[in-house]
């Protein structure tokens, strides 16, 4: 088999001496179809956001990445477990090659751990690879000794056929499936620290996100606006070229005077939520989404009971998805300092509060709300 040749597939790429590999976890699970579809999809992604240049090809359950490659932007590609920066060579060339990489990396002093993986036919075992490059490693570093438990630096050899991988540094990535893989949802998205997250969620199981958000007059308005671009500025790092939908909507400033004036001023909240359920909804049928995400965490707000949150489903026939559901704020924010969206969430703006009422209902009849709803749409229109 000739360089940059195997199973069929060529990879000129395999001439530079720097290559980028890929690992990803359930992809590696499904049928042989399916990961067919999801694998190219994953390219794709990768390819998305990286210079001009940089060239993606794949290999029995690897993905390999060469020429200008920007490390950060691939750990926030969904479906990459971990990468690494490999030095490559022939099967031929492993001892040497090996020897060179060790010399630039180590002090000349300390520990190693040589870990050797094989693909492909070969007249040695893995370990006895390891052995063999590790004696040939410890006559040409004697001050440095071999440490399988604990050592000051463990080097990875993957043998793929007669091609070899060198490398000693892994990167984690976000892991989950590759964005699009499982089709488009409408997330409502207020800027806030909980919807950021839960769309993250999303994205990371394979959802393309179409965020909206809704501005209540008198409520939000610019500040509010604003925190929600900033915290898009950092989704859009994992979802390039994610678009805000932003809708103006009067209808809480409405019902709010008329539920006043009946003393139910108590379901302005749910039916505050039930108006962007809508909104959500009417947008995902338009563009033909399969389901609407929101930050919703249970009994975290009155609005978010369990009584209450099924007031709430009630308004939509497509499915909701709440991926912060079982989740404590505590866990919540962690993902979002982790995600980088944290910052950008606590921004101060204006909010609702001022329309939220001193006791507001936490346990909704749904006949009452449904009630109160068409009342204000005959009165208000
Ligand atoms: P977040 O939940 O994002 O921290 P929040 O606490 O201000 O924001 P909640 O009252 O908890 O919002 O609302 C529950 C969910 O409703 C949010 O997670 C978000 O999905 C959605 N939501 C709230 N306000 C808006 C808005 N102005 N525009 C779009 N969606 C919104
Ligand atoms: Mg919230």
């Amino acid at each position: 088999m000739t360089e940059g040749e195997s199973a069929g597939r060529v990879f000129p790429y395999w001439k530079h001496a720097v290559v980028w590999l890929v690992r990803y976890g359930e992809i590696a699970l499904k049928s042989p179809g399916v990961r067919d579809m999801w694998e190219r999809q994953l390219m794709t992604n990768i390819r998305e956001g990286q210079p001009d240049g940089c060239k993606v090809s794949r290999d029995r359950g690897r993905i390999w990445v060469t020429g200008a490659v920007d490390r950060l932007r691939l750990g926030k590609v969904f479906g990459i477990v971990s990468v690494s920066p490999c030095r490559t060579c022939s099967l031929e060339d492993i001892t040497a090659e090996l020897i060179r990489y060790m010399g630039d990396l180590l002090p000349g002093t300390g520990s190693f751990a040589l870990r050797v993986r094989r693909t492909g036919n070969h007249t040695l075992s893995s370990q006895e690879y390891a052995r063999e490059l590790g004696e040939a490693v410890r006559d040409a570093f004697p001050e440095i000794s071999v440490d399988l438990t604990n050592p000051g630096i463990s080097i990875h050899v993957e043998i793929r056929d007669d091609r070899c991988y060198l490398y000693h540094e892994i990167f984690p990535g976000p892991g989950g499936l590759p964005l699009g893989v499982e089709g488009t949802l409408v997330a409502l998205l207020s800027g806030g620290i909980d919807s950021a997250v839960a769309i993250w969620m999303m994205m990371k199981r394979g959802c393309r996100i179409v965020p909206v958000f809704i501005d209540m007059p008198p409520f939000l308005g610019d500040s509010a606006l604003k925190r929600v671009q900033a915290v898009l500025g950092i989704l859009s790092e994992y979802q390039p070229g994610i678009t805000l939908h932003t809708i103006e909507d009067t209808y809480v400033a409405r019902a709010r005077e008329s539920l006043r004036a009946s003393g139910d001023e108590k379901y302005v909240c749910l039916l505050c939520k039930r108006r962007m359920y809508r909104i959500a909804e009417d947008l995902a049928s338009e563009i033909h989404a399969g389901g609407i995400v929101t930050g919703e965490s249970m009994g975290q707000v009155a609005s978010q009971t369990l009584d209450n949150l099924k007031v709430l489903d009630r308004v939509s026939v497509l499915p909701i998805y709440r991926p912060l559901i079982g989740f404590d704020k505590t866990e919540i924010i962690t993902i979002a300092r982790k995600i980088g969206t944290f910052e950008h969430s606590i921004m101060p703006v204006s909010s609702c509060c001022c329309a939220v009422p001193n006791r507001p209902a936490t346990s909704a009849d749904p006949l009452v709300i449904e009630a109160l709803e068409e009342r204000l749409a005959n009165n208000t229109g």
